[in-house]
Parts: structure tokens; C-alpha cells; sequence
């Protein structure tokens, strides 16, 4: 007679839940839902995700550490797939200015930091260890609200020495702390001041993007094509100079004019084309044909009363793939997935089950990590938050439940809030 065979070993059991959303690319519902859920963990791996019966015919769960979800709901943590994580102070003064009513002109002339420039330039007067623990503070913020994979951008340094001590800086946080922090190279989101076109084009081509590919600082390699910024072909040199180096390309586009960026993008299939305020249908189309995530940021637009919100419903009408993610900045400082779910959910009629998908397994697209993280099936990372809600559509209802009751990277338990 056959003994049966041993049944895979968990080390970890998330029970107790009122729903587990597994967030998987087949679910129909999109999102996944276990009402009483439970998941296994073996290690840093989703080891089986189920209801409790099916979990016990699947895994022996004798020995395994018990995490309780006291009644709310279990998720991929989010995976927040545009930042803007490290550079230094804020631009309080900018924005309260604006508030009040003030222009760019009566700003400069009251020597505020405005734009990218202006942080550009407190960056320059950091030091290493400011830039890393200003941005270590906002990591930490960012996994209390669930977010376990923060995507974090070069680009105010504009130069190949401050480029590189961010990215620097960005490498030092990956290592130190509990958040998944992926980097991206954007040496070409503003000119710097002072320097011809040309030549820093040329810098950030012949130097910079070598550099940083030579020293493995990045895995993306991005641009700002729009309006005032860099042009088509400007952009076309920058990203495809970084393709050759084996840097993935990703690019900020079409957020205030229309230019061709998003054309350029569905050309080259980026894994990302991001903002895309103005595209048009065609673009949008062109983009889900090229495979090209379209990254979502309804809290930028929320920051800068954006006169042109991003046609999001019509991405997902159109059947591109989205990711929400926060573009957290000097210009839109935000730390919290949740509000990015609420605005997208009110201002740009996803439904509920959309936003979490986006939020989740659509920042993974968007990462080009789809296949390790930002859902929970088995074999995926354990990368899980666990909210003080009794459903997920409470996370676009609930406006100020930013917090996570638990959070856990790579199956260890990194965040744990006190009940309320
Ligand atoms: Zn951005």
C-alpha cells in the first residue's frame, strides 16, 4: 500500500481573516476574494492560499507560527511603481504659496525652492546621510500603509556625481531596510541650469547611463518627455542609449502636452509609460498592443489641480494594463496607497476591485515583477498587509484608515500597528 505523500510544511498561518484577496491575474472578480481565507507560508514564499478546509487537505500546518488578521483583510502588499523617494527638505513653501494664490515668478523672487530645480539644488547642498534618513523616514511610513515594493527614481541630481550618490543612497535603503526598493535612473527629467542642452544630453548618455549600468545602481532608465522638457527624439536617444546598457526603459509622458512621447513608448515598448494626461484613444491603444503598463498617479493630479485628469477610465476601457501608484515628491508628498485607491475610485470611476488590482499586482506589471510579487499564489514572495477592515471595498471608503494593522516582507512580519 502507497503511504500518502507528506504534505508541504508551512512555517507561517495568516488566519482569522474576513477576506483574503489574492489579487492573481486569473481571478474573475479581479481581486481574488476568500471571504475567511487563510494563507500558508513556507519561508519567504505563499506556500497555498485557501479557504481552512482546503488549506489543511494541502499543507500541514502542525508548528507554524500563527499571524491573526483579528477579523480584516489580507492582501498583496502594495507595490508603489513611481516615486520620487530621496531628495531633501520639501517644498512646503512652494506649495503654500501656490495655495495662497501666488505665481511661479513672485515665488522665485522670494528665492522659494520651486520644481525640479529647486530641489534639485537642496539635494546638491545635502549631505548622504540627510538624503538617506529623510528618505528612510518616508520608507517607513510607506510600509506602515502597506506598501512592501517602493520603485524610487534618480533625477534630481542632473548631474553623472549627484546622479549617482542618489542611486547610491537608494542602494544603502534597499539594504537597510524592510521595504523592496527598485531603482530607476532619471538623470533626464529636467535640464540643469547653466549647462547646454547638448552637452548634458551627451553627459547623461556617454556617462551617466554607462556608469550606473557599469555598477548595477539601476534597473530602469527613464525620462521626462513632455513640453519644457525633453523632446522625442531627446527622449528617444536617452532611452535607447539606456537599452543598450541593459537598462529596462520606462518614461513620463503626455502629462501636460501632447508631444508623441506615448507613440515613442508604444515603439519601443517600454515596461511603463507613465501619467499620459493627454493621450489620446490611439495611444491608449497602441500602448496595450506593445504590452506597455500604464502607471496611474490620481494624487499627482490631486497635488497640481491637474486641468487635464488622465484618462484612466478609458485605459481600462480600452483593456491597457494600470498600475495606481502614489508618485510620492516634493510636488505630491504622499506616502499612503490607500488615498491613491479612494481618488481613483471617486475622481476616475475605477471600481473598487480595480484600484486594489492596480495597486497590487498592476505596480508588479509596472515593475516588470509580476511573476514574484503582487499577488498571492503559491511560489510568489510573501509580501502581505494586513488592514483593520472588515471588506477591501472599506479601503476605498475609508478615507483617513490609511494604516496597516500588520505588514510582512518576504514572510517576517515588518510592521505591526497597535489596535485602535
Ligand atoms: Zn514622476
Amino acid at each position: 500500500m502507497n503511504k500518502p505523500a507528506a504534505l508541504p510544511r508551512a512555517s507561517v498561518l495568516i488566519t482569522g481573516a474576513a477576506q483574503v484577496l489574492t489579487c492573481a491575474a486569473d481571478a474573475p472578480d479581479f481581486v481574488g476574494c476568500i471571504p475567511g481565507g487563510e494563507v500558508a507560508l513556507a519561508g519567504d514564499t505563499v506556500l497555498a492560499v485557501g479557504s481552512p478546509h482546503e488549506l489543511r487537505q494541502r499543507v500541514a500546518l502542525e508548528g507554524a507560527r500563527v499571524v491573526p488578521a483579528h477579523g480584516g483583510i489580507v492582501l498583496p502588499g502594495f507595490v508603489d511603481s513611481h516615486t520620487h523617494l530621496v531628495f531633501a527638505g520639501s517644498r512646503v513653501a512652494e506649495y503654500s504659496g501656490r495655495l495662497r494664490g501666488e505665481s511661479a515668478a513672485a515665488l522665485a523672487a522670494r528665492g522659494v525652492p520651486s520644481g525640479i530645480r529647486g530641489t534639485a539644488r537642496l539635494v546638491r547642498e545635502a549631505g548622504r546621510r540627510q538624503l538617506e534618513d529623510e528618505a528612510r523616514e518616508r520608507l517607513a511610513h510607506m510600509l506602515a500603509c502597506g506598501t512592501t515594493t517602493v520603485e524610487a527614481k534618480s533625477g534630481y541630481g542632473l548631474s553623472t556625481a549627484q546622479e549617482i550618490r542618489i542611486l547610491e543612497v537608494q542602494a544603502a535603503l534597499a539594504a537597510s531596510q524592510p521595504v523592496r526598493v527598485v531603482s530607476t535612473l532619471l538623470a533626464a527629467h529636467e535640464f540643469p541650469e547653466g549647462v547646454p542642452r547638448e552637452e548634458y544630453l551627451r553627459e547623461i548618455v556617454e556617462d551617466i547611463i554607462p556608469e550606473v549600468a557599469r555598477q548595477r545602481l539601476a534597473v530602469f532608465n527613464d525620462v521626462y518627455c513632455d513640453e519644457g522638457y525633453y523632446t522625442v527624439t531627446e527622449s528617444r536617444r536617452v532611452l535607447e542609449a539606456g537599452l543598450q546598457h541593459g537598462l529596462k526603459a520606462k518614461i513620463h509622458t503626455d502629462a501636460y502636452s501632447h508631444i508623441g512621447g506615448a507613440a515613442l513608448a508604444a515603439e519601443l515598448r517600454v515596461v511603463s509609460a507613465d501619467h499620459l494626461n493627454h493621450a489620446s484613444d490611439r495611444d491608449l491603444a497602441a500602448l496595450r498592443d506593445a504590452g506597455v503598463t500604464g502607471v496611474v498617479m490620481p494624487a499627482l493630479d490631486f497635488a497640481v489641480a491637474h486641468a487635464k485628469p488622465t484618462p484612466a477610465r478609458r485605459m481600462l476601457d480600452l483593456g491597457l494594463a494600470v498600475a495606481l501608484a502614489t508618485d510620492m515628491c516634493p510636488g505630491c508628498w504622499l506616502e499612503a496607497m490607500s488615498f491613491v485607491i479612494q481618488l481613483a475610485c471617486r475622481h476616475y470611476a475605477f471600481r473598487p476591485e480595480e484600484a486594489l488590482r492596480a495597486a497590487t499586482l498592476g505596480g508588479a506589471r509596472a515593475l516588470d515583477l509580476h511573476e514574484r510579487i503582487g499577488s498571492l499564489e503559491p511560489g510568489k514572495q510573501a509580501d502581505i498587509a494586513i488592514f483593520d477592515l472588515p471588506s477591501y471595498e472599506d479601503l476605498a471608503y475609508r478615507f483617513g484608515r490609511v494604516r496597516a494593522r500588520t505588514v510582512l516582507r518576504a514572510g517576517e512580519v515588518v510592521h505591526e500597528g497597535a489596535a485602535p
